[in-house]
């Protein structure tokens, strides 16, 4: 019997996650910080016997900015709004890793793949954004191939993918299943977090964070069956250390631990997530609340069976609970 688990994924993809949001580099200083808060992440992973899902934009596996141009070329995609168009960033883009720690991550893919029980998964090739005006199937098609050739032959075919600032589109949930992913990870399971759009909303999505307005939003194998992809949707959004409201980081430490408690309890999942970007400032603070949380999953691994999985893992649990984990990456 399973006895439910702590899930983590996280939406690796430095500038090109951001790039439509901040400008003039107001962002780089997190951006940077993911040099050295990834391997940090990943040390406390291998310390704790952490599987993580790692969600990456296929970019960020390119060697230069050839190759970034040879498969940004076949996903021509034209948003409405053309800001979210990745190659409309290429005039900005470095040849290389060397020159642009920005655009460019491959030694970080690197690391993540040296890690043992660590998930190599998708965050779409550009950042796709499945439910913006003007962009097609036929582009999120593209952007699929993209990234299915990009990582030909060097990782494991990928089997999860999180969808860019959480814009899932159910229509093309078939052609993911074509591209070989099982699983998807769907946004938290309230009113609340079905739209992004709004301050009041995102105000109110913060105070969640802190105080529990909306549940612990456990995972089970039942929420799970939807085909044709399974969702293994978030509990909750592990928010950055912020500094002017640090008096409130107890609280969300809090909220967090209440939310694996009753996972473990209920034996269920729960399953948090965030970008190694949020870990860029303020890269001790993060690191020390993420080790105070991961300690918290190692008494609660002692007291129930409460294990650690990817997000792969969790779903070949939901299609063959016989079967068990089997470590095929
Ligand atoms: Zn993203």
């Amino acid at each position: 019997m399973n006895g439910g688990g702590l899930v983590i994924s996280l939406d690796f993809e430095l500038k090109w996650g951001v790039h439509d949001v901040f400008r003039y580099g107001r962002y780089n200083k997190n951006l940077y910080g993911v040099r050295k808060a990834l391997p940090k992440i990943l040390a406390l992973f291998e310390q704790y016997h952490i599987h993580a899902t790692w969600a990456t934009v296929g970019l960020l596996f390119a060697e230069s900015k050839a190759e970034m141009a040879h498969y940004l070329r076949g996903i021509p995609v034209k948003y409405e709004d053309m800001r979210y168009a990745a190659y409309t960033q290429l005039a900005k883009v470095g040849e290389n890793e060397q020159e642009d720690l920005l655009h460019f991550g491959r030694s970080l893919v690197e690391e993540i793949k040296r890690t043992p029980y660590q998930e190599i998964a998708s965050h779409t090739f550009s950042h796709f954004y499945c439910l913006e005006k003007g962009q097609t199937k036929a582009d999120f098609c593209a952007d699929l191939y993209a990234t299915k050739t990009i990582t030909d032959g060097y990782i494991a075919p990928m089997k999860s993918i999180t969808f860019p600032r959480n814009q899932v589109n159910k229509d093309y949930f078939q052609a993911c299943l074509e591209a070989g992913y099982i699983c998807y990870r769907g946004p938290t399971n309230h009113a609340l977090y079905n739209t992004s759009k709004g301050r009041w909303l995102g105000a109110k999505k913060w105070l969640d964070s802190y105080f529990n307005l909306t549940g612990h939003h456990l995972v089970t194998f039942k929420d799970m069956q939807m085909a044709p992809l399974i969702d293994i949707r978030s509990s909750a959004f592990l928010r950055p250390y912020c500094s002017p409201l640090r008096v409130f980081e107890g609280l969300k430490i809090k909220r967090i631990k209440e939310g694996m408690l009753e996972a473990a309890k209920a034996q269920a999942f729960y399953h948090i997530w965030w970008h190694p970007h949020n870990f860029g400032k303020h890269i001790d603070k993060n690191l020390a609340i993420l080790e105070e949380l991961l300690r918290y999953f190692q008494e609660l691994r002692s007291h129930y069976s409460f294990e650690s999985y990817s997000m792969y893992e969790v779903a070949k649990l939901c299609l063959h609970p016989e079967r068990g984990i089997s470590n095929d990456f």
